[in-house]
């Protein structure tokens, strides 16, 4: 059987990632520090689904982890890097320390899992899965670090795609960019506003499709880069983001 690793699988895109894969027939391990959320949705998964603990800024945390993968199931076929923060701040009213906090959260977590998980993968070959967003490429002036680091998770990708496709791996690397969807990390964005009410207005006008995205919209996009019908992508970027980019 198949298996599939979701970083940040408590809550959101995660979740809905790794229910998606788990219809899909994948054995899914999901991980989050929230031990809570993840236990309670590998439960309600029920057959083939477990969780663990992962903090993906730690180097130490992620060795335990592949580890684990190794010892008990003996192979990867599919990472998804999906755990990340937002943080509100303009060049002006970012904090230094803030700044490297999302870099750790959402870019050395990146490098951490693909390096770590790319010695198991390899035997067999396999899929990564990097969620970036629609900010790496159009910018939002409030979002100066999350906009950074989205768009270094892209180019990171893309290195780790053209050196495992070098290596003969058969180990793929993707990057799926969402535009604003509805889950806890925009209700948290919404929250912090002064007025949400007209910042979700805004969010809806800027994707030309007319409404902001469903996790359910980008586990559909992963779940078809994890698949044998995407054996030919790689290095390559996929806007799920009703137009927002356009
Ligand atoms: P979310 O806040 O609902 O979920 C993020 C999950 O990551 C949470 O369960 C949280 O506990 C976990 N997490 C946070 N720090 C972690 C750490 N150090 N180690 C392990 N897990 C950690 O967020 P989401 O909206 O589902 O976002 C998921 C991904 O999609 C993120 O990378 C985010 O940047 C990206 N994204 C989201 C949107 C959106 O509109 N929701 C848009 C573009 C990109």
């Amino acid at each position: 059987m198949k298996i599939a690793f979701v970083t940040g699988g408590a809550s959101g895109l995660g979740a809905a990632i790794a229910r998606r894969l788990h219809e899909d027939g994948f054995r899914v391990v999901l991980s989050d520090i929230d031990e809570q959320g993840g236990t309670r949705l590998a439960e309600e998964l029920g057959g083939w689904a477990e969780f663990i603990r992962l903090d993906v800024s730690s180097e130490e945390s992620w060795k335990a982890a592949i580890g684990y993968l190794e010892d008990r199931h003996g192979r990867l076929d599919v990472l998804v890097n999906n755990a990340g923060i937002t943080t509100i701040g303009n060049i002006e009213t970012l904090s230094f320390a803030a700044l490297k906090r999302e870099f750790s959260i959402n870019l050395d977590s990146v490098f951490l899992g693909c390096q770590n998980a790319i010695s198991l993968m390899k035997t067999y070959g396999g899929s990564i899965i990097n969620i970036a967003s629609g900010c790496s490429r159009k910018v939002k002036p409030d979002l100066a670090g999350y906009n950074a680091t989205k768009a270094a998770v892209t180019m990171l990708s893309k290195t780790i795609a053209l050196h495992c496709a070098k290596q003969g791996y058969g180990i793929r690397v993707n990057t799926v960019h969402p535009g604003a969807m509805r889950t806890p990390i925009v209700d948290k964005v919404l929250s912090q506003s002064d007025d949400p009410d007209a910042l979700l207005a805004s969010f809806i006008a800027d994707h030309p499709i007319g409404r902001i995205g469903e996790p359910t919209d980008i586990a559909a996009m992963v779940s078809f880069l994890a698949s044998e019908q995407a054996t030919f992508v790689t290095g390559a970027e996929f806007f799920v983001d009703g137009g927002m980019t356009l």
